[in-house]
């Protein structure tokens, strides 16, 4: 097989190419029209591969469902307009009434708040610390379904018991979820340790420039479907790997309403071409800018699992091609985290991550805020802590505005 960037570069021509066009085209369209009504009929009955309707399927948005599923080496792809969309859609899908699922306590803050409402609405939820599958295993119960997981999480870069749990949900006949958003394919590909479905916020490191939303849900081909209760008997034919992706998309998408559109799939699609490069360069950065500021007498601490020091090193480094490209630190007593902020040129105070563009956010005053003093010293989340979402800058510049920062 060749490798990620060449395989995703020439991705669109596997495909019957439009006019000769190398990028697909970007159907800015909603209806699809037929020539014979019986084709019409065809289509929504399922027994002719075509076009409905806008909400469900587009050509440029299936363009980059098969390029995310070449990433992933998946089956197959569902995108949506937003990475939440793609949790929530993919759960509600999924999921019913007096089931249980487990989860990482160490969750994007959203996708907590999330849960939080599944758990109103009878879904209950178990949230555990996942860099023990110990902990994992003692929540399973008869009523258990599924097992959610982040990679790396954020802002302090816990990195889960990968591996562990994929054997646990085997043995246990659960499903596997992984959010891949944090390493994205490039640095991990969740399959390697049996996942059943990949998500994938495609706003964050895919798109990669900060100028659009998405998010996408992938079948690994690895559950069996065909044991698990919750699938529709419309949904139950041809091969049972793929039960769950169809329920996903032509219920859960389709009543939902959560689809990415054709100008966001274009701008994502072309962000996706140079992944592998804008990694490269981002997390050479971040071990630069983390080994400097780990070793200054005015950082109290850095997180980041590329540092010896982190208690999840060793497994980062067997699993992932790189340790991922965000990291945070906090400041000792001395340094006023706003005055050290302000300082910075290069770097931008701004939130989201995965941007070419290298992105410092006081996480205690912003995304955590809400949470409260209690809660956040539950979470180890110090006033002083700063995220690092690393961009592609060259690395001089971003050591020295750094430096200036912390020395002014
Ligand atoms: C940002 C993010 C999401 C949500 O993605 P959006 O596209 O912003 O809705 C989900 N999971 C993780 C790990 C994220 O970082």
């Amino acid at each position: 097989m060749k490798g990620f960037t060449t395989r995703i570069v020439h991705s669109d021509r596997q495909e019957a190419i439009e006019h000769g066009s190398l990028h697909k085209p970007i159907h800015a369209n909603v209806a699809y029209g037929y020539e014979d009504a019986r084709d019409l009929a065809a289509v929504f009955q399922g027994t002719k591969a075509g076009y409905s309707y806008g909400r469900q399927i587009n050509p440029t948005v299936e363009a980059l469902e098969r390029k995310i599923s070449r990433m992933e080496d998946g089956l197959q792809s569902v995108c949506f307009g937003t990475g939440m969309a793609a949790i929530g859609t993919m759960l509600f899908a999924l999921l019913r009434q007096g089931d249980h699922f487990v989860s990482s306590s160490f969750l994007f803050g959203n996708t907590n708040s999330l849960f939080q409402s599944f758990d109103a609405h009878g879904v209950d939820v178990s949230f555990v610390d996942a860099t023990d599958v110990a902990a994992v295993a003692d929540a399973v119960t008869e009523r258990t379904r599924l097992v959610f997981v982040e990679t790396i999480a954020n802002p302090r870069t816990q990195v889960t018991a990968l591996e562990e749990i994929g054997e646990l949900c085997r043995e246990r006949g659960l499903v596997y979820v992984v959010d891949n958003t944090m390493t994205s394919p490039y640095l991990f590909q969740p399959k390697a340790v049996g996942a059943s479905l990949v998500v994938n916020s495609l706003t964050k490191y895919i798109g990669g420039h900060g100028n659009a939303l998405g998010g996408a849900v992938t079948e690994m081909g690895t559950f069996d479907w065909g044991g698990f209760d919750n699938i529709y008997e419309t949904y139950r034919k041809g091969e049972p790997a793929k039960w769950a992706i169809t329920q996903i998309k032509k219920k859960g998408l389709r009543d939902f309403g959560a689809s990415l559109g054709p100008e966001a799939a274009h701008h994502i699609a072309m962000g996706a071409e140079t992944l592998g490069l804008r990694l490269e360069r981002q997390c050479a950065n971040s071990r630069a800018l983390t080994r400097w500021l780990d070793a200054h007498p005015r950082v109290k601490r850095v997180y980041y699992p590329g540092l010896e020091s982190h208690p999840e090193h060793h497994r980062a480094e067997r699993l992932f091609r790189h340790p991922g490209a965000l990291f945070s630190f906090e400041l000792t007593g001395d340094v006023d985290i706003w005055d050290f902020m302000n300082r910075l040129q290069v770097v931008v105070k701004s939130s989201n991550l995965g941007d070419n563009r290298t992105l410092a956010i006081p996480v205690a005053h912003t995304i955590y805020y809400e949470m409260g003093p209690a809660r956040r010293a539950s979470m180890g989340i110090d006033d002083s802590l700063i995220r690092i979402s690393v961009g592609i800058e060259d690395t001089d510049d971003l050591l020295a505005d750094f430096e200036a920062a912390l020395d002014g």
